[in-house]
Parts: structure tokens; sequence; C-alpha cells
């Protein structure tokens, strides 16, 4: 179980506080909007009413002991930037901070923030590329141009192997398991005959992964 400071409690913050409660960890939600503590207050394992702009509130929480926090303020830069300086001299290990314009990026990172979000152009992105292959249900960017991606199996490849599925680009793409209902099946071979229905989770370049796009739906 991981213990994580979540300060800013907006749509974004919320959900992402809400989202590590459900994933089991320990959450401390901070804002300075006492309405908005209240609501969360029986949904988190601590929710304090402070300013993050103010160190000995900060202090108080006992955020240093943290595996991480994400700073989830976004429309005023100062506080976002004062919030990360004052968790940095805190020796907070990992924070990561919510961006919402490109100079509010580069400060950010000039500061040493491990992950920067832009939460609205991230889930643009995510939308268009579901719009884009319906078929993909989930994808995960492993870096150099890899993915790691989830595709739904539908009527179309009823019955077919995964070395016939994958015929164009078998070289440069990995089938790395299937999910049945509820079975796994794992370190699958090229043999291995697909259902409709079948989740097939495959790992390769973006390029290869469009090679077969076509063929699925
Ligand atoms: P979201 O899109 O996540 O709803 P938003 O852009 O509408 O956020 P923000 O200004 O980013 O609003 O604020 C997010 C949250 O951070 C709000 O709940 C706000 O009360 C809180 N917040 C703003 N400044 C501070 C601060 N100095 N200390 C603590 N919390 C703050």
């Amino acid at each position: 179980m991981g213990q994580f400071a979540v300060i800013g409690l907006g749509r974004f913050g919320s959900a992402a506080s809400l989202e590590l409660m459900r994933l089991g960890h320990s959450v401390i939600g901070v804002d300075i909007n006492a309405k908005i503590v209240n609501q969360m207050a029986d949904q988190l394992t601590l929710a304090a009413i402070a300013d993050a702009t103010d160190e000995h509130a900060l202090k108080d929480l006992n955020i240093t002991t943290c595996d991480a926090a994400l700073v989830a303020i976004g429309e005023s830069l100062e506080a976002s930037i004062l919030c990360v300086l004052l968790l940095k001299n805190m020796n907070v290990k990992e924070i990561w901070a919510k961006a919402t314009s490109k100079p509010h990026h580069t400060i950010l990172s000039r500061i040493g923030v491990s992950r920067i979000i832009h939460p609205e152009e991230e889930m643009g992105m995510r939308v268009a590329q579901s719009l884009n292959y319906p078929m993909v249900n989930q994808y995960m960017s492993i870096g150099q141009s890899l993915y790691i991606v989830e595709i739904k199996i539908t009527e179309k490849c009823q019955s077919i192997s995964i070395e016939e599925l994958l015929r164009e680009a078998k070289d440069s793409i990995d089938p790395l398991l299937v999910r049945r209902k509820k079975d796994i099946f794992k370190l699958i071979k090229l043999n291995f005959v697909l259902e409709a229905g079948d989740s097939l989770v495959l790992a390769g370049s973006l390029s290869a992964l469009k090679t077969i796009a076509p063929r699925l739906v």
C-alpha cells in the first residue's frame, strides 16, 4: 500500500485521490476550500483544509513521509509553483503536477517535477485515438515509440490464429496474453486461435501495430 498526498481537490485532484483510495492506497487530500474538503472527508484517509503555499500548514500534514505528492492546482500558477518548491524543500521524493499552460509546464520542468500532466490535452488525445481505432480498448506508451495495446477481437477475426493476424508484422509485434471471459492465457504461441470477444494484448512499435489495424475491423 502506498501513501500519497493530493494537493488541490478540484475535478482532477478529487478523481485522482478517489481512484488511489479505490486501488487500496492511503491518501492525504488538501484543499484551501473548506466545502470541498468536507465533501471528501469521508472518502479519503485524511482530508485537510490548508493553503498549499503555507509552509507550516504543509509541514503539519506529514507529507514528507508520502511516496509521492500530486499537485493538482491549475488556475493559480503562483500557488502551484510555490507548493512544488515547498514540497521539494521538505524532501518529498516524487512530485507530480498538473500544468495548464506552456509557461506553467516550462517552470515545473525547470524546478524538477518528476511528471507534468496536461489533463485536457492527454484526454483529448486518448479520445481521438479511441475514435481512430475503436477496437483498441487500452494502450500504453513504454517509450521509444513502443506501445502495449489491448485489442478487442471482433467476429471478423473469429477462428484465426495470432500468426495469421500478425502476418505482416509478426517479427516486430510480441503477443503477450489473451483474456477470454474469466481465463487468462499467458505466454501464448503464434498458433493460438482467437475467438470473438477475446482481449488480445500485444507489444510493438506504433508503425507495426498500425499495419495490423485494417485486419481488425
Ligand atoms: P479542476 O479542473 O481539477 O476542477 P480547476 O482548474 O477548476 O481544477 P484549480 O484552480 O486548478 O481549479 O483548483 C483545483 C483545486 O485546488 C480547487 O479545489 C482549489 O480550491 C484548490 N486550490 C487552489 N489554490 C489552492 C491553495 N493555495 N491551496 C490549496 N488548495 C488550493
